[in-house]
């Protein structure tokens, strides 16, 4: 299965993720994380998305795509993947389709968790990362709403979107993010085969 998780920054991505994974057993491609061991890593690319980050701002296009593109020629991402804080642009969410269209492998869901604004600051102030600092926080959200926000329409477009009510404990969350993959699963397989003859 190939999924998107969508959603601002502290929604709750990172543990329902995990949750996720577990339960699909698929490869995990978080482009926050590739950028941050890119950094840690010092590549050139970790150091031209380093500035963009610690301001809260989108890393440019080019940068992203080429590191998914890399990660997406992997074998283990051949039967699934979870894709987790990528596309966050309309650029990017194209150049997954065009690249999963030439591959012969389609996307199967979309889920937005929606959480609303007050919650997601009240989660970030408590965690600790260099990037949540109140006025870094705040520019994540504006480039969540004004950049990432309009692919929901982009994918309800195509009926692949989802969105999940984000408020409540990890468990009740992930049921039902549970029961929107197993519709999901269930449609898959009840698809009519192609004729035999
Ligand atoms: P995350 O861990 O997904 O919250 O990402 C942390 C930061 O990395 C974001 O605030 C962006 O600066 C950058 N980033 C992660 N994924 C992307 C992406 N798909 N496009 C652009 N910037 C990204």
């Amino acid at each position: 299965m190939r999924l998107i998780f969508l959603g601002p920054p502290g929604a709750g991505k990172g543990t329902q993720s995990e949750r996720l994974l577990r339960y699909l057993r698929i490869p995990h491609l978080s482009t926050g994380d590739m950028l941050r061991s890119a950094i840690a890593g010092r590549t050139p690319e970790g150091a031209r998305a380093e500035e963009y980050m610690s301001s809260g701002q989108l890393v440019p296009d080019p940068i992203i795509l080429e590191l998914v593109a890399a990660r997406l020629e992997k074998p283990d991402c051949m039967s699934g993947a979870l894709f987790d804080g990528f596309p966050r642009t309309l650029g990017q969410a194209q150049a997954l389709d065009d690249y999963l269209q030439q591959h012969g492998r389609p996307l199967d869901l979309v889920l937005e968790l929606r959480v609303p604004d007050e919650a997601v600051i009240k989660r970030l102030s408590g965690r600790g990362r260099t990037d949540d600092r109140p006025e870094v926080i705040a520019q994540r959200l504006k480039a969540y709403w004004s950049q990432t926000r309009p692919l929901t329409d982009y994918y309800s477009q195509r009926g692949l979107l989802e969105t999940i009510d984000g408020i409540g404990s990890p468990d009740e969350v992930f049921d039902r993010i549970k029961r929107a993959v197993d519709k999901r699963q269930s449609s898959r397989t009840k698809r009519p085969l192609p004729p035999t003859n």
